[in-house]
This record gives C-alpha cells, sequence and structure tokens, in this order.
C-alpha cells in the first residue's frame, strides 16, 4: 500500500474505534415519500471526547506509517530531517529489512510498549495543567511522517516539517484525550492497520517474524492459495493486487471520505460544546 493510502486509514480506523454518529437519512429527507433509514456509522468501542477524537486521528495516520520507518529510503525518512533518517537507518538494522520485523506481531507488541511508556510521562506546566509530553514528543515525529506521505508540506522548504510537527505535537501534547492509554491505543491501532493493508497486497507480510512457516509443497502447487501462503513464509490475502493499483485506489475512496466526513463530524461537536 502506498504511504498517504496507509496514513488514510489508520486515521479512519480511530475515528471507526472511537465515534458512533447516528445518522437520520428521515429527518434530512422530511417530507418526501419515501421512508428513509436511520443508522448509526462508527462502533465507538474506545469512546473520547470529540478534540480527543481528531487529535488522536493524526497520531493514528502517522503510526500508520511507523512499520515502513525499515529501509533508510523510505519517504518518510526524509520527514523530518535529521531525526527521521537515523531512526529508519536504526530500524533497518533492528527490523533486518523492509517488511521483515516492523510487519509482525512481535513489531507490533515493541511499538505498543515504546508508545505506553512514552504515555506515562505527564508534566504539570502552570497554567495549562497536566500535559502529556512523551506523547507529544513522539506525535511530532509520527505528524512529520503523516504530512509528508499526505504531502501538506512542500518538498524545498527545510524547516517547515520542524515548524509543522512541533505546533501540532505541542497542540496534542495539551489538547490529547484525557482517556488513559489513549495513545499506545492509537499507536497499536494504526500499526495494525498498516500490518493489515500490506497482508492484502501480492507482497503480503510475515506476521511470525522472525520465524519463518513456510508453506507445504502441496499448497505452492493450489492455484489461488500459493499467493495466500508463500514458500517464503508471508501471507496475503491479495484482493488489492499490487501496491499502488488501481482497485487500492478505488478502496480509498470511500476511506477518505468517510475519514473527512467523521473529522468534520467530530470539528462539529467541538464547536457546538463552546
Ligand atoms: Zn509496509
Amino acid at each position: 500500500m502506498m504511504g498517504g493510502h496507509h496514513a488514510a486509514t489508520g486515521a479512519a480506523v480511530w475515528l471507526a474505534v472511537t465515534t458512533r454518529f447516528h445518522v437520520d437519512l428521515g429527518a434530512v429527507a422530511s417530507g418526501t415519500p419515501w421512508g428513509l433509514p436511520a443508522f448509526d456509522v462508527g462502533w465507538g468501542l474506545l469512546p473520547v471526547s470529540p478534540l480527543g477524537a481528531a487529535t488522536g486521528a493524526l497520531v493514528t495516520a502517522g503510526a500508520a506509517l511507523l512499520p515502513d520507518a525499515d529501509h533508510r529510503n523510505a519517504t518518510i525518512a526524509h520527514s523530518l530531517p535529521p531525526v527521521s533518517k537515523a531512526l529508519c537507518l536504526c530500524m533497518e538494522g533492528l527490523a533486518g529489512g523492509h517488511r521483515h520485523g516492523t510487519h509482525s506481531i512481535l513489531g507490533l507488541a515493541a511499538f505498543t510498549v515504546l508508545a505506553w511508556a512514552a504515555g506515562l510521562w505527564q508534566l504539570t506546566l502552570p497554567g495549562l495543567g497536566t500535559v502529556d509530553a512523551g506523547a507529544g514528543l513522539l506525535s511530532i515525529l509520527l505528524i512529520s511522517f503523516a504530512a509528508k506521505a499526505l504531502k501538506l508540506v512542500p518538498d524545498r522548504l527545510k524547516v517547515t516539517p520542524w515548524v509543522v510537527g512541533v505546533l501540532l505535537g505541542g497542540f496534542i501534547a495539551v489538547f490529547a484525550p484525557e482517556e488513559q492509554g489513549w495513545f499506545p491505543q492509537a499507536v497499536f491501532l494504526g500499526v495494525a492497520a498498516h500490518i493489515v493493508g500490506d497482508a492484502l497486497t501480492v507482497g503480503g507480510v510475515n506476521p511470525f517474524w522472525p520465524f519463518v512457516v513456510k508453506s507445504p509443497r502441496f499448497f505452492r502447487r493450489l492455484p489461488l492459495l500459493s499467493s495466500v501462503w508463500t514458500r517464503g513464509g508471508y501471507f496475503a490475502v491479495p484482493v488489492l493486487g499490487k501496491a499502488g493499483s488501481i482497485r487500492e485506489w478505488l478502496l480509498l475512496v470511500p476511506v477518505s471520505l468517510y475519514t473527512l466526513w467523521a473529522l468534520g463530524m467530530t470539528a462539529f461537536q467541538v464547536l457546538a460544546r463552546r
């Protein structure tokens, strides 16, 4: 999957898990002869404040790019120089190359534990109260990833990623969701969305890294199943085909529309509370 698509699906998953909006089409089109349905959009499993839903969506969009920080030439290596470049070099060594450690259950657990540890660091500042310092600092990096992948910052401007990252990271440190554990939850959901997204492409992922669970020989002879579980221990349900395919773009249209709509609804709720 392409970087911008990972970021959009990460934000969509966070919004779907943390919000639940009641849509009543009958009330919208009242007076018409048709009986239009009413339904809920989103699961609302981890309810957070409307502002927390919006800031968490930004963090999850960035976290959904973390697994691809596993090679030095990744697009996001240039997102917050020189920190992002150094991080990609370190991760390349630790994760054993592209689509290895960071795209596995072990990688998902490691990112979540790191986020949990960072989320414990809070500061009390005069006038601002308790501030999520650890989550804010890591958010600078994650937001810079998302800004790069979504092409929100022009490449020519070298200082801008830091300005955008620090401003939004500071905003998140102050206006983060008040619910305990939101930061590791956002990182978990973002990284998990990335791994699932890559598993839907022909490349697949090896969830059991560092172990390689090879497919049995008879399995590889079966026409469709040979691409679901490969000889190299990679698993895929390649409904999207190759990364960046037309099918991937088609999936991203409703995902992006949902993300923009849900962000608009949270903004409406924030304004309505004032
Ligand atoms: Zn990936």
